[in-house]
């Protein structure tokens, strides 16, 4: 076969079965587009035993390759550390639950060879999710989009990038990557194609209420720093609103009238309690990212390989 090789990557974390279920569909729906491909599986320190079936599905077939990291780093690490191995001419990340329809993938390569470099998979809906689910993203990605002018709206992590924008994204040197941001954030010529989001094929999802907490925070502070601004407003406006109750307390003071008003005091206190923590909180979030950033740990370890005999250049250690 010739023609451009397409690299699929797709993290995996506890999908048992699934992993069989989800090559065999890969390699229906690209076989079927006749599209030149190789798999990467990033197992991300599961606990099941996904890993064995990476490593049999490589052995089965050459296409297929494994990289096992030392422990759960986390999805944006295990797609990282994928298209760190990624040797395409582009490269396609897509979920392994099968919640991201690989039939998109042949529409996404012909965008692509029609001249985009980037093209994102965007919902069309959002069945596979609870009415609040659906709403917080929605919430997140419209803050998101407002405060940074990274366009997340119903944006997913499914998309495919040509080899300069895949290039350009890897040169970003920061720790906590946020690769629905960051791969928006390079530009590149764009496009888009509609899919439609499956029910999970088996398992359920991994994310906890403070995971997405912690993703919507990283994905934040790593891509604006309005947050620290707003806190340099609410303390202006305070100045302001102090500077008139001092005025006219001063004047009452003079014209002999009494000052009282214990509930005031407390309520006021509280009040200021509040945001100078809240305060001290959104500094503390960026002191913890540069921090982060500062001891340059490596952003994922590798335990194991699994490739066929044919071991490709990325690949030797
Ligand atoms: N995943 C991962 N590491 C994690 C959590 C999830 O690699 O710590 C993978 C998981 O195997 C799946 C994808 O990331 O392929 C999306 O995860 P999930 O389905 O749990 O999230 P959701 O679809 O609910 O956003
Ligand atoms: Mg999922």
């Amino acid at each position: 076969m010739t023609g451009p090789l397409i690299s699929v990557v797709a993290p995996v974390y506890n999908e048992g079965t699934g992993v069989e279920r989800f090559v065999a569909r890969l390699g229906e729906v690209l076989g079927a587009a006749a599209l030149r491909y190789e798999l990467i599986l990033v197992d991300d320190g599961s606990s099941d035993d996904s890993w064995s079936r990476i490593a049999q599905q490589a052995l089965l077939d050459t296409r297929v390759r494994g990289l096992r990291l030392s422990r759960n780093f986390g999805k944006e690490a295990a797609v990282l550390a994928g298209l760190e191995h990624a040797g395409g001419d582009a490269v396609v990340v897509i979920d392994s639950d099968l919640q991201h329809p690989p039939t998109a993938i042949p529409a996404m390569v012909r965008r692509w060879q029609a001249g985009a470099h980037v093209v994102e998979a965007v919902k069309r809906n959002r069945t596979g999710q609870s009415l609040g689910n659906r709403l917080s993203a929605r919430l997140f990605n419209q803050a998101f989009t407002g405060l940074t002018k990274v366009d997340l709206v119903d944006a997913t992590d499914f998309r495919l990038l040509g080899r300069p924008a895949l290039d350009a994204l890897l040169r970003m040197p920061e720790h906590s990557s946020f690769f629905r941001g960051t791969s928006s954030w390079i530009g590149f010529t764009r496009a888009s194609v509609e899919v439609d989001i499956d029910h999970r094929a088996g398992g359920a999802s991994r994310w906890t209420l403070r995971g997405l907490f912690r993703l919507a925070v990283n994905g934040l502070t790593s891509f604006t720093s309005a947050p620290l601004h707003l806190v340099t407003l609410a303390g202006l406006s305070f100045a302001a609103f102090s500077l008139v109750l001092g005025v006219q307390t001063l004047v009452r003071w003079i014209s002999g009238g009494s000052v009282a008003g214990f509930t005031t005091v407390i309520l006021l206190l509280l009040v200021t309690g509040t945001f100078v923590l809240l305060g001290l909180g959104v500094i503390g979030e960026y002191l913890a990212r540069i921090h982060e950033e500062v001891r340059g740990r490596p952003r994922y370890l590798i335990q194991e390989r699994a490739t066929g005999p044919a071991v490709p250049e990325q690949w030797v250690v």
